[in-house]
C-alpha cells in the first residue's frame, strides 16, 4: 500500500496544507506525484492534486483511518522538484498551497466538483484540453488501377488531388464539396486509406524579415566572457547565477543561443523567460531558426488548446528548449541546464494575482532544485539582481556579473538629447512636439527612413504638473508626490492619507508651488492624439501606426502592424510602452520619447528606475543598422539622474543617486517590502480587517532591526468598482521570512466575511 500527499484545491486559507490518503492497489501505478484525483473531504467530494507519495503513512496516523484516493482525474503534470517548488513557492508568497500547485497543471485543465445549491448533489466536472488528431487521407497502391465511375466526379476529383501527396480530409472538404463522403466510399473500395495524426498547434511559422538568425562568424569579447561564466555556472550545476548586463544590441540573444546549444549537446533542455509583449514572432523565429522542431512556445495569447499541444511537447520530451512568457517556468522539463531570463529587469514577471510570484525568485529557486544555470540578461539590470552580484552571492548560490558594454561589428549606440519642455514652454512651444523633434521627423521623412515615437502611458495624468517649471506638487509629511483625484478636485498623499482641495495647496491659490505659476494641470496626451498630429506635420506619403491597448486587442494583431512596420519603405511607429522592448528593426533611425517623465512623479520607490529602464530600451531601438541612430528625449525634468545618465549613456549617474536614496530610506535592494490590501463593500469592516492586520505584525516584529511597519493607510486606488481599498506595507531585513511571517498573521485574523485580502511580497505595484 502506498500514501499520498493530496493538496485540496478548496478555496479558503482555512484548508491549506496537504493531506494524507491511501493509493488503491489498482490505482499505483496512476496516483503518482503531480496526477489530479478525486477523494472525499470531511464527507464532500474533492478534487486535489498529488504532491508526493510514500510507502508509509504519516507518523500518528492510523492506516484504517486514512480513506482512500478515489479516482485519478488527470495523469501527471508535474513531478517531486517541481512539487517542492510549488510548496517553497506558497511558504514564500504567503499564498494557499492549490494557488501555488496550479500554474503547474496541464493548459486547459478545469476539473472542480461542484454543486448547484446547498441541496443539490456534488457533481464532478471535467474540462481537459487534449491532443487532437487530424485525419489525412493517402493514395493506396491501388489507387493505380482505379478508374471511379464516369458520375462520380467528386472521386475523381479527391483522387487527383491526393496525387500530389497525402492531404488533410478537412482541406480536401475545403476545396472540393463533399469531399468527406467522397473519402469515405473510396476508402471502402481500398483506394484511399486514412490515418490519424497527431496536430500541433502553436507551431506557426513568421513572415518578419529579421526573424532568421544567421549565426555570426565569431562572437564579441563579451559574448565569449559571458559563455565561458555560463558554462562554469552550469557546471557548478547548483543554481549558480550569471547576470549578462549588456547594453541594447549587445548580443545577449546570440549569447543565449550560443548557451542553449552547450546545454543540448549536453543532453539537457532549456527554459527561455521573455516578456509578455516581446515575445512577437521576431523573437520566436530566432529560437525556431537555430533550433527547428526542438522548440515549445508557451504564451497567453495561445488559445488553450493551441498551449495544450506545446505543453505536452514539452511533457513528451519531444521538445527541449521552451521559449514563453513568465508562466513557462512551470513547463515540464525534466532537465533544464539552464533557465534564461532575457528582460530581467521587466516588472512583469512580478505575478499581480495568486501566487504573486517573481519570476526571477522562482528562477532561481527552480535552477537550484534542478541543479541548472540561471542567466539573467539585461541592459538595465534590477538594482536587486546588481546588488546580489556585488554581495557575490544570494542564498546559497554564487552570482556574477558579466558586463558587454560594446555592439558587435560598426553599429554605434545612438546620440541622445534631452529636450527641456518647460524650455519649449517658455519660449512660446505649445506642441505636444518639440522643436528638435519635429526637425528630426522631418528628416526622417525625406530620407525615407523610419521612426520610433513611444508615449509613457503609465502614470497618466493623475498628477499635476505645472508647465511652466515641471513642479509637482509634494505632501509637505512625506515627500511623495500628490496624487490628483478629478472627482472633488483633490489632491491626496497615499503615504500618510492626508488630502488637500486642489485650491488650499500650498496656500489658497491654483499657483504652482516652486514658482507660481498658473499654468497647473492635469498632465497627459494619447497615442491617438500623436497619431493625429504626426498626420498633419508629415507628408501623406509616410505611414503612420499605432500600437496601444486598443489596436492590438485582436488575436495576432501587435503581430500583423509590426509586420506593416517592416513592409513599409517610410513609416512612423507611434505606440505606448509596449514598442520599447526587443524590437530589432534596423532601419529606425530616429526614436523620440514624447513625454519621457509621467511616471517619475508616481508614489512608488521604482518610478526612477522604471523611467530609467524605459528610456535605456526605448533609445536601444535606434541605430541598429548601418546607419547612425538618434534619440530625442522630452521631459519636464532635464536635471534628473535618469534623463543625465541616459543622454551621456552612463548608468552610474543614475545608480549612485538611486541607491544612496533607497539606502537612506530602507528601500529595495536593500530590504524586502510586501504591501497588503484588503478590500470589500463596507468601509468599516476593511479598516478593521487592516487594524487587525497592522497590529499582529506589529506584535510578532516588535522592535527587531530592519523592520517597519507602514499604515494603515488609504490605497492610491482608494476605491475600485465600489469596494473600499486599503493597505499596510511591511519592511523586513533582505535576509527575512517575510511570507512565513505574514502568512501567519493573515491566517490569524480568522474568518474574513466579504473581505479580499491580497499578500504581495517584494510588490511591485503599492497602487
Ligand atoms: P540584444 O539581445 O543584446 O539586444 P541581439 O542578440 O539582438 O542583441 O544582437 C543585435 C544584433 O547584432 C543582431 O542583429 C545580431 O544578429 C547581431 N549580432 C549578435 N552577435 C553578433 C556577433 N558576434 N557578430 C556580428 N553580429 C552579431
Ligand atoms: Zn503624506
Ligand atoms: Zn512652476
Amino acid at each position: 500500500m502506498r500514501y499520498a500527499s493530496v493538496v485540496l484545491d478548496i478555496p479558503t486559507r482555512q484548508l491549506d496544507g496537504a493531506f494524507c490518503y491511501a493509493v488503491p492497489d489498482e490505482l499505483e501505478g496512476a496516483a503518482v506525484t503531480g496526477a489530479t484525483v478525486l477523494v472525499t473531504f470531511s464527507h464532500r467530494a474533492a478534487v486535489g492534486y498529488v504532491a508526493s507519495t510514500s510507502p508509509e503513512p504519516p507518523a500518528g496516523l492510523a492506516p484504517e483511518k486514512i480513506s482512500s484516493v478515489e479516482q485519478v482525474l488527470a495523469p501527471s503534470a508535474f513531478d517531486d522538484v517541481a512539487s517542492g517548488v510549488a510548496a517553497w513557492i506558497a511558504r514564500e508568497y504567503a499564498c494557499p498551497l492549490p494557488d501555488a500547485v496550479r500554474p503547474f497543471l496541464a493548459p486547459g485543465q478545469k476539473v472542480r466538483v461542484t454543486r448547484a445549491s446547498q441541496d443539490d448533489p456534488w457533481e464532478l466536472v471535467c474540462e481537459r484540453a487534449g491532443a487532437v488528431d487530424a485525419r489525412w487521407a493517402s493514395l493506396t497502391p491501388a489507387a493505380n488501377d482505379f478508374s471511379p465511375a464516369r458520375t462520380a466526379s467528386r472521386q475523381r476529383a479527391v483522387i487527383d488531388a491526393l496525387r500530389a501527396g497525402p492531404q488533410r480530409v478537412s482541406e480536401l472538404s475545403a476545396t472540393i464539396p463533399g469531399a468527406s463522403s467522397a473519402v469515405a466510399a473510396l476508402e471502402r473500395r481500398g483506394v484511399v486509406s486514412v490515418e490519424a495524426r497527431r496536430v500541433l498547434r502553436g507551431s506557426e511559422a513568421t513572415t518578419l524579415s529579421s526573424a532568421a538568425a544567421p549565426r555570426p562568424d565569431r562572437l564579441t569579447a563579451g559574448q565569449q566572457a559571458a559563455l565561458a561564466a555560463i558554462d562554469e555556472a552550469r557546471r557548478a550545476g547548483r543554481g549558480d547565477v550569471v547576470l549578462v548586463d549588456g547594453v541594447t544590441g549587445s548580443g545577449k540573444t546570440e549569447v543565449y543561443l550560443a548557451a542553449i546549444e552547450r546545454s543540448l549537446a549536453e543532453g539537457r533542455g532549456a527554459l527561455v523567460l521573455v516578456p509578455e509583449i516581446s515575445l512577437t514572432a521576431q523573437t520566436v523565429g530566432r529560437f525556431r531558426s537555430r533550433f527547428g522542431d526542438d522548440v515549445a512556445v508557451l504564451h497567453s495569447r495561445l488559445s488553450d488548446g493551441e498551449r495544450f499541444d506545446q505543453w505536452d511537447l514539452v511533457r513528451s520530451g519531444r521538445a527541449r528548449v521552451v521559449v514563453g512568457a513568465r508562466s513557462a517556468l512551470f513547463a515540464p522539463l525534466r532537465d533544464p541546464g539552464l533557465i534564461i531570463i532575457d528582460e530581467e529587469h521587466e516588472g512583469s514577471y512580478k505575478q499581480d494575482k495568486s501566487p504573486r510570484y517573481h519570476a526571477r525568485e522562482v528562477a532561481a529557486e527552480l535552477a537550484r532544485a534542478r541543479g541548472a544555470a540561471l542567466v539573467l540578461g539585461s541592459a538595465t539590470p534590477s538594482l536587486e539582481s546588481l546588488q546580489r552580484c556585488r554581495d557575490g552571492a544570494w542564498r546559497g548560490a554564487r552570482w556574477t556579473r558579466v558586463e558587454m558594454p560594446e555592439r558587435p561589428g560598426d553599429s554605434v549606440l545612438p546620440r541622445v538629447r534631452v529636450v527641456d519642455m518647460a524650455e519649449q514652454f517658455r519660449g512660446g512651444g505649445r506642441s505636444i512636439f518639440s522643436a528638435p523633434l519635429v526637425d528630426a521627423l522631418r528628416g526622417v521623412a525625406e530620407r525615407r527612413e523610419k521612426a520610433v515615437l513611444m508615449l509613457n502611458r503609465r502614470g497618466f495624468a493623475n498628477f499635476l504638473m505645472c508647465r511652466e517649471c515641471g513642479c509637482v506638487p509634494e505632501c509637505p509629511h512625506c515627500s511623495t508626490a500628490l496624487t490628483y483625484h478629478e472627482r472633488g478636485h483633490m489632491l491626496a498623499c497615499h503615504s500618510c492619507g492626508r488630502s488637500w482641495p486642489v485650491r488650499a495647496y500650498p496656500d489658497p491659490s491654483t499657483a504652482c508651488p516652486n514658482c507660481g505659476s498658473r499654468y497647473l494641470a492635469a498632465f497627459g496626451v494619447g497615442t491617438q492624439r500623436v497619431e493625429d498630429e504626426l498626420a498633419m506635420l508629415l507628408p501623406g506619403d509616410v505611414e503612420v501606426i499605432r500600437m496601444d491597448a486598443d489596436t492590438t486587442r485582436a488575436k495576432g494583431s501587435h503581430q500583423r502592424l509590426l509586420e506593416r512596420f517592416d513592409a513599409a519603405e517610410c513609416a512612423v511607429l507611434v505606440g505606448t510602452q509596449m514598442i520599447a522592448k526587443g524590437l530589432d528593426f534596423p532601419e529606425v533611425t530616429l526614436v523620440g520619447v514624447v513625454n519621457a517623465d509621467t511616471m517619475l512623479k508616481l508614489p512608488d520607490f521604482r518610478s526612477a528606475e522604471r523611467t530609467y529602464d524605459l528610456l535605456e530600451q526605448v533609445a536601444g531601438r535606434a541605430g541598429r543598422g548601418e546607419r547612425p541612430g538618434e534619440v530625442i528625449v522630452q521631459t519636464y525634468w532635464a536635471t534628473h539622474p535618469a534623463m543625465r545618465a541616459v543622454s551621456a549613456h552612463d548608468r552610474s549617474a543614475f545608480l549612485d543617486a538611486e541607491l544612496a536614496e533607497r539606502a537612506e530610506a530602507g528601500y529595495p535592494p536593500f530590504s524586502r517590502l510586501a504591501n497588503v490590501v484588503a478590500w470589500g463593500r463596507a468601509e468599516k469592516d476593511v479598516r478593521s480587517v487592516t487594524d487587525g492586520l497592522a497590529r499582529a505584525v506589529r506584535e510578532r516584529v516588535g522592535d527587531a532591526p530592519g523592520w517597519e511597519v507602514l499604515g494603515p493607510a488609504d490605497c492610491v486606488k482608494a476605491r475600485v468598482k465600489d469596494q473600499v481599498r486599503r493597505h499596510v506595507m511591511v519592511k523586513a531585513p533582505v535576509d527575512a521570512d517575510l511570507g512565513a511571517l505574514l502568512g501567519a498573521c493573515v491566517g490569524s485574523l480568522g474568518r474574513l466575511r466579504g473581505i479580499n485580502i491580497a499578500v504581495d511580497i517584494d510588490a511591485y505595484d503599492m497602487m
